[in-house]
């Protein structure tokens, strides 16, 4: 079994459906009212449970309801939540407000994610034993620096980061960071530039390979002294895409830790995010290895 360490965020979504957005000063009546258990972090750790991976979480929920539920909801994906802390204080939350076009806006309140600011006593072995360690930014940066340097100081410990949401990363960081998984738009909020390929390149001055989703479009893998590899995504109906992305690199880090080839890794990692697409929700829709295995079967993928 791939071991995989998620040093990450929590959070709850709170999620308000309603006909047209309040403007400001104004109250409007919405439809109805969902609580869905996100955070990017935690979306990684259920994405790769679910297809097979052995995964410890790290990271922080508030000391109310929300941090028992979503405690349990990754405890229920069968990922160790032991070095998930309760703090003082509230739980992370995200307030969304989805209109009847689906346009959205969002409000992230840090909560409980703000207080992890470094590792813990036992947070260091954790990620010593895993295969590979999950990276996002939705936690304080220093905590951010602090897994990839643990994981370095290991060696033999893939970090995987996805630069979300996206802001300029520290040399630091980018020097310890074996790959790096932006969707398109946040890798040319990093590179400047909107070409895929040529975002890819640049990417590869900094680590040494890149992963770039394009949503219904694929991924386009890059690495240093490689033509690089396109990956189509299968032909799906997409409900919600919502999360696709994490379950894409959840999918990817088990594939490649159980030392598939990259061009195959890829291809499993992408049959897990089509079928999360076809389901509405964020953990709700990722899919379990079984379901990967079956559907990668019928796409000729094995
Ligand atoms: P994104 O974050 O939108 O780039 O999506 C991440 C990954 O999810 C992509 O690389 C695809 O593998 C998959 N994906 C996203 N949208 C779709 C779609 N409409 N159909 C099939 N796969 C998708």
């Amino acid at each position: 079994m791939t071991a995989i360490a998620v040093l990450g965020s929590t959070n709850m979504d709170l999620v308000a459906y309603v006909p047209k957005a309040p403007r400001l000063g104004e109250t409007v009546t919405g439809r109805a009212f969902r609580t869905v258990p996100g955070g990017k972090g935690a979306n990684q750790a259920v994405a790769a449970a679910r297809c097979g991976g052995e995964v410890v979480m790290i990271g922080a929920v508030g000391a109310d309801d929300l941090g028992v539920r979503l405690r349990s909801a990754l405890a229920s994906a069968g990922v160790d939540t032991a070095a998930l802390r309760t703090v003082e204080g509230a739980s992370g939350t995200a307030h969304i407000t989805v209109d009847d076009e689906g346009a959205n806006s969002i409000i992230v309140v840090p909560g409980a994610n703000a207080h992890v600011t470094g590792l813990e006593a036992g947070d260091d072995s954790r990620i010593g034993a895993a295969d590979c360690l999950l990276l996002q930014l939705e936690l304080p940066l220093d905590a951010v620096l602090a897994g990839a340097r643990a994981a370095r100081a290991h060696g033999g410990v893939r970090t995987v980061l996805t630069p979300a949401p996206a802001q300029p990363l520290p040399a630091e960081l980018l020097a310890a960071t074996d790959l790096l998984v932006p969707n398109e738009h946040e890798a040319a909020a990093l590179t400047g530039l909107t070409d895929p390929h040529r975002a890819a390149e640049a990417l590869l001055e900094q680590v040494p390979e890149v992963v770039i989703t394009l949503g219904a479009a694929g991924s386009l893998y890059a690495a240093r002294g490689r033509e690089p590899l396109t990956v189509p995504a299968p032909r799906v109906r997409a409900v919600d895409t919502t999360a696709a992305g994490d379950t894409f690199v959840g999918a990817l880090a088990v594939a490649l830790g159980e030392g598939r080839p990259v061009d195959s890794a890829l291809a499993w990692a992408s049959c897990a995010a089509a079928l999360s697409v076809q389901r509405p929700g964020a953990q709700d829709s990722m899919p379990t290895r079984a379901e990967v295995v079956a559907f990668a079967a019928g796409q000729g993928i094995r």
